[in-house]
């Protein structure tokens, strides 16, 4: 009998793991896919490591809130490479070139000299983000069990407080032209937009070989605190008994006893693991089963020919449409914007690979999702990605010219991949939009992970931490 089986082996899953067996509790976690990592896992063509997901974190300086967290979890010590700190992005829009600086006084001074007019609003712009950015940790200074519930900045919108308060269009899209890494839509809280961008002014960092390596370091500790990590382990279904889940059954049949249970899947997904559950209302169940889903991604992942294209340590957002628009763009206008990442070359001043990200919705992919396997869904699904693949290449070229030149090889992946890979509804990149409820779903199953109100690696570790508190009442000194 376990203490506590996790369901799902990405970073809330993992974090949640190594929380709980370092305090001594008997811990395994359960994962559907032969590697763990899910939105952080890697994969290698040609002798070139590809992300599939993350790419860079914010907020990792000594003393900021991701270092402080990355410390109760040993990831510090992982190769972070430091982005540009006088242009860590740069976002194109209107053809003109905006660079990000970072430092809550330099991003300022920066933007007051792009738009001298609107220098009041800026003001007021980064004394938000420096206040939820600052102020990360007062989460755990609440008490009620959903800790998050009675900040304003949940239940006001992003586009509501930019659309009030800069006046400036131009601006307004300037702003908030780091999308594609946030769910742009109009339920987007203020609190998510606020936290993610406030990191990344306060410093900006990509790892060198790949973001796997921090599913692996937490695994490895995982295991030396004597927890257990099971691949190839589906969870499809439980017991219950008094109120409570008392077991977890693969899809192999094998059963996992346990006292507790913390889901790090997709509300969906665990809904048809307790869909045989009697203590869990049917509303219930059909709510969190048709919750909307943020948009999903087209990545090209590209493996470059050698010495052909210059590393740049920053990421360049490009976008021809309206920013808060682009999440639902049209296939005919397709694509409006697109975010280049440089992965970090193992040694030199060239680039080794690339990869291309823009939004996609699921109804672009849907037709394609015929219970093939990736690999084996025909012709037109394969035609369909290489199109858009040499639209997005071309987007990318026209704003930094050489890089369709560069190409040496190319790999893609649509939302219909992310579902398959990872049991995200619709391949959605973010999961659920708009916060759920912070809380358990039943007595003894508690939740974690980006679907429960904060996604990206910094917003996914505040949730582990979150619901290590409600599990034990505690959190680790940060
Ligand atoms: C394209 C893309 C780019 C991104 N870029 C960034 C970025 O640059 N910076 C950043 O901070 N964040 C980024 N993110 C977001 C970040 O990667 C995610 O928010 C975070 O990794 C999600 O972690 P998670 O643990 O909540 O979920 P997931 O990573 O989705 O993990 C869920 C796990 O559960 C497993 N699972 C599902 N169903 C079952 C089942 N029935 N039984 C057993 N296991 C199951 C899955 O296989 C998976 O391993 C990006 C995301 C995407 C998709």
């Amino acid at each position: 009998m376990y203490d506590v089986a996790v369901i799902g082996a990405g970073l809330g899953g993992l974090e949640c793991a190594y929380l709980l067996a370092k305090k001594g509790m008997k811990v395994i976690v359960l994962e559907q896919n032969p590697v763990i990592g899910g939105c952080l896992q890697t994969f290698k063509r040609s002798g070139v490591t590809f992300d599939t997901g993350f790419h860079y974190i914010g907020g990792l300086d000594e003393g900021q809130p991701l270092n402080r967290i990355f410390k109760v979890f040993n990831l510090m010590t992982l190769p972070w490479q430091k982005l540009d700190t006088e242009g860590f992005d740069e976002v194109f829009y209107g053809g003109k070139s905006y660079l990000f600086k970072n430092g809550y006084g330099n991003f300022l001074a920066q933007m007051t000299e792009y738009f001298p007019n609107d220098r009041a609003c800026l003001e007021k712009y980064v004394g938000l983000m420096k206040d939820v950015g600052e102020n990360i940790f007062d989460a755990f200074s609440r008490k009620q069990e959903d800790m998050l519930a009675d900040d304003s900045l949940f239940s006001t919108g992003a586009l509501d407080y930019l659309t009030q308060n800069v006046k400036n269009e131009v601006l307004k899209n300037v702003l908030s032209g780091t999308s594609p890494k946030l769910p742009l839509t109009e339920k987007l809280p203020l609190y998510h937009f606020a936290q993610i961008n406030s990191s990344f002014i306060q410093s900006a960092y990509r790892i060198k070989g790949g973001g796997m390596q921090i599913a692996d370091s937490l695994a490895a500790q995982i295991k030396q605190f004597g927890g257990e990590i099971l691949t190839k382990a589906k969870v499809v279904a439980s017991e219950e008994k008094d109120g409570a889940l008392t077991a977890l059954i693969l899809s192999n049949g094998e059963k996992i006893e346990t006292k507790n249970v913390i889901s790090n899947v997709h509300p969906l997904e665990l809904m048809k693991i307790v869909d045989k559950v009697s203590f869990i209302r049917a509303a219930q169940k059909r709510r969190y089963s048709s919750l909307e889903n943020s948009f999903g991604m087209l990545t090209v992942n590209i493996a470059l020919k050698k010495n052909a294209l210059k590393y740049l340590n920053r990421n360049v957002y490009i976008h021809e449409g309206e920013v808060w628009q682009e999440g639902f763009q049209k296939a005919e206008d397709f694509p409006k914007c697109a975010l280049i990442s440089y992965a970090v070359p193992q040694s030199g001043e060239y680039a080794e690979n690339i990869d291309l990200l823009t939004p996609m919705l699921w109804q672009d992919v849907e037709r394609f999702d015929n219970g093939s396997k990736p690999g084996h869904r025909g012709t037109e699904y394969e035609e369909f990605k290489q199109k858009k693949a040499a639209q997005l290449i071309d987007l990318a070229d026209k704003y930094v010219p050489g890089i369709k030149n560069a190409v040496d090889k190319f790999y893609v992946s649509t939302p219909l991949t992310y579902r398959d890979y990872t049991s995200t509804a619709e391949g959605s990149a973010y999961g659920v939009l708009k916060k759920m409820p912070f809380q358990k779903l039943a007595s003894n199953v508690y939740w974690t992970g980006q679907n429960i109100g904060l996604h990206g690696i910094l917003g996914v570790s505040m949730t582990a931490l979150l619901t290590q508190r409600l599990l034990t009442g505690d959190v680790p000194e940060l």
